[in-house]
């Protein structure tokens, strides 16, 4: 494995069918199982460690967001990725006039808490698209609603990138793996499985019948009375991003909430 920092490094390393899996680091199980998914599916693997500023909002966490190269090189280098790009600001960043704007696809849930989120990560992807030149990318189900971004992105813009959605990875106890995770006290870690937990039940009794706007209502609760302040629990039409209450296939159930200062997103499939 090489690490490589500037366009010119990265494109020189790239051979075959090339797979990019985009990170911001921190790596954990999650990522590493997205690298061995696309390691199968291409010739030359492409990860990519890049703290994304344009995709934090001026009162998020950019500078409290854990940095670890080394580590990350050597978990990265584990499951068997060619090379990982780590650009400085300047190489993503040259002082650019233009960039993506994600239009109602932003307008709720993540892109309504976080405005400018997508917009930053549309931007971003589409760079490290074009930067690797990849023919097949794989991001996180966890990330549900950036996922409906990407592929609304690479609709937009006749982007020909196989664009694949990797289960979400979870602790023992159900709490999806995170970066944020660590910022967890050890009271918050024990009532953090809440979420995930809620999100089962809730698909179970939606999938046995019980009313939509029943069964939401009771799971913010649950989730409000062990202490998380709920941004968003919903069923959702995964390809738009809009409310729906038709538990279908192609539906999903999200949800957002805050434990202290940490924010835990998580969702199921229907
Ligand atoms: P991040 O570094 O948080 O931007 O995540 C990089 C990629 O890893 C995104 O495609 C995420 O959706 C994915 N990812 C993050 N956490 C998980 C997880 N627990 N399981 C599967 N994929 C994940």
């Amino acid at each position: 494995m090489k690490i490589v920092r500037t366009v010119e490094e990265l494109r020189r390393g790239l051979t075959g069918r090339v797979g990019l899996v985009p990170t911001m680091g921190a790596l954990h199980e999650g990522h590493l199982s997205l690298m061995r998914e696309c390691r199968t599916k291409c010739d030359t693997l492409v990860a990519s460690v890049f703290v994304n500023p344009t995709q934090f909002g001026p009162n998020e966490d950019l500078d409290k967001y854990p940095r670890q190269e080394t580590l990350d090189a050597k978990l990265a280098e584990s499951t068997g990725i060619d090379l990982l790009f780590c650009p400085s600001l300047e190489e993503v960043y040259p002082g650019d006039q233009v960039s993506v704007h994600v239009h109602e696809l932003a307008s709720r849930y993540e892109g309504a808490v976080r405005p400018g989120h997508y917009n930053g990560v549309a931007t971003v992807v589409l760079k490290l698209f074009e930067m690797s030149r990849c023919d097949v990318a794989i991001f996180g189900q966890k990330d549900l609603q950036q996922f409906a971004v990407i592929s609304a992105l690479a609709k937009a813009f006749y982007l020909p990138i196989d664009l694949i959605m990797h289960p979400t990875i979870r602790e023992s106890d159900g709490l999806a793996l995170s970066s944020r995770n660590v910022f967890l006290s050890a009271e918050e870690r024990g009532i953090a499985r809440g979420l995930s937990a809620n999100l089962f039940t809730a698909c179970a009794e939606l999938k046995a019948g019980s009313s939509v706007d029943m069964v939401l209502a009771a799971a913010r609760d649950n989730l409000g009375s062990v202490g998380f302040k709920v941004d968003y629990f919903d069923l959702v039409d995964t390809s738009t991003f809009s409310p729906t209450r038709s538990p279908i296939p192609g539906s999903a159930l999200i949800t957002a909430a805050r434990l202290g200062t940490t924010r835990l997103i998580d969702n199921v499939l229907l």
